[in-house]
């Protein structure tokens, strides 16, 4: 058997592994790269296999870095099934058909920019769209979903199941029963992302006893991050702070499961009255759509969240939010004193948010604050990092508002939580291959777990190829 590695390896995006079984070829996940633009160049690289051949893709969960290239593979010819839940099939249709658009977009202006004959982009963005909205359709059409826990065997070497990964609505890891060359069963888990413990509206992410291969992601493999109750009293002091000086708040985030978590928050906070005369603008068609697939799915919640719905309570809705459809109602923010807005892209490298953080970030009373990862190479990265002078949209700003991150909203779980779940396996897996993180973390990770739980394991390069037993 030979797994291949084919993105989120010594990074953190792309994630995308190959797995070739002798008599069945495996694709798990199908990401997109994103950071940097020689980063994403990556995105338009020949798959080292033939497209056609691959027999199943698994896809852990609707992020942009674990499912961004599905379509281009079926547009260069994978005709296979697509496993995963019900809500990552939803939420990936909105990501889909999103990027898809916003493809379509880059090219109308790239071409007008070369019409004029001054272009000025990298070469690659010359070239087609990854995919187009057809492919989109091709895709969707391939779509085979499970719920968690569900043993399902597709034929005598391959069965596969499907666990809570509790990372964002309908996020799993996955189980993979093979044979190897010899007819030897072995057994695979791909963590996908693994949630903090502890998160909002979802469940914690679920505890694998036995694997003969982990492949696991470390984006936090060396930080510990706050604890929730401190990260929602910051939360809150940063707000009332904006109030007192009636400054803006923006909140880059991502569509999918951190705005709806923060939604979560505010109208907790709202319905007490311990913030009010602050009005709080989602200002995300996608973020708007992707709600909407969460209120369909009250099923996938924890216990609090079903509890605050028995009540009558709507987590996604409150007095003063105010969800912004049309780009006239978001240009009119321009003039917004004193509320918070929330927008995408959560890494500040597209979407509505870049002309919100254009008007804000420049006045010292104003916030902005990250409750996301920010990926190497991105405007949030850079904001982040402090750097005193940022560009947006090929101008120049001084980066004077108050910067805050507050890692206790994020998605992934920290060293500590990463550990816990790796303690679980009763048995000792053979091998962990530690993916999904920049180099230095990963590398940092990998020893850590070698020393303490006496693991062996492997952090491995891009398209890296080894041979399994
Ligand atoms: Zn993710
Ligand atoms: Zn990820």
């Amino acid at each position: 058997m030979e797994l291949q590695f084919l993105g989120g390896a010594r990074t953190v995006t792309g994630s995308c592994f190959y797995l070739n079984t002798g008599k069945l070829k495996i694709l798990v996940e199908c990401g997109a790269f994103q950071g940097s633009s020689e980063i994403e160049k990556l995105n338009y690289e020949d798959f080292p296999f033939e497209a056609s051949e691959i027999d199943y893709l698994f896809l852990t969960h609707a992020h942009y870095d674990h499912i961004g290239r599905t379509p281009l593979l079926v547009k260069r010819g994978f005709k296979g099934k697509i496993f995963c839940t019900t809500p990552t099939k939803e939420l990936a249709r909105i990501i889909f058909f999103d990027s898809a658009r916003l493809q379509k977009e880059d090219r109308a202006r790239s071409n007008r920019k070369q019409n004029k004959g001054g272009w000025e982009g990298s070469e690659y963005e010359k070239d087609e769209p990854l995919f187009t909205e057809e492919d989109v359709e091709n895709t969707l059409k391939l779509f085979e979903t499970y719920p968690y826990s569900e043993s399902v065997t597709l034929n005598e070497d391959l069965e596969f199941r499907l666990r809570d990964a509790g990372h964002i609505l309908g996020s799993s890891m996955v189980e993979l029963w093979v044979k190897n060359e010899n007819g030897r069963a072995r057994k695979f888990v791909f963590s996908g992302d693994i949630g903090q413990l502890g998160q909002r509206i979802i469940r914690d992410p679920e505890y694998i006893r036995e694997a003969d291969y982990v492949c696991m992601e470390a984006t936090y493999g060396n930080r510990l991050h706050k604890n929730k109750d401190e990260t929602m009293v910051e939360f809150l002091a940063i707000l009332k702070e904006a109030k007192r000086t009636q400054a803006n708040v923006i909140i880059p985030t991502f569509a999918i499961e951190r705005t709806q978590e923060l939604i979560y928050e505010l109208n907790l906070f709202y319905g007490k009255k311990i913030i009010k005369g602050m009005p709080v603008y989602l200002d995300s068609p996608m973020a708007i759509e992707a709600t909407k697939v969460f209120r369909k799915f009250p099923e996938f919640y924890d216990e609090d969240a079903t509890r605050l719905i028995e009540k009558g309570d709507d987590p996604f809705d409150f007095e003063e939010f105010e969800a912004i459809q049309n780009v006239e109602a978001s240009k009119r923010l321009v003039s917004a004193k004193g509320a918070v807005i929330m927008a995408g892209s959560g890494m500040c490298t597209g979407g509505r948010v870049v002309h919100h953080l254009a008007n804000n970030i420049e006045n010292p009373n104003n916030h902005i604050i990250f409750a996301g990862y920010q990926v190497r190479g991105t405007l949030g990265r850079r904001i982040v990092d402090k750097e005193p002078i940022v560009q947006i949209k090929g101008k120049d700003y001084e980066s004077r508002a108050q910067i805050h991150t507050l890692g206790g909203f994020s998605a992934h779980g920290d060293e500590r939580d990463l550990r816990y779940w790796l303690r679980n396996f009763g048995k000792t897996p053979r091998k962990v291959f530690v993916c999904h993180a920049d180099e230095d973390v990963g590398i940092a990770f990998s020893e850590k777990i070698q020393m303490e739980l006496g693991l062996e394991t492997k952090v491995p390069n891009y398209k890296e190829l080894v041979k399994l037993d």
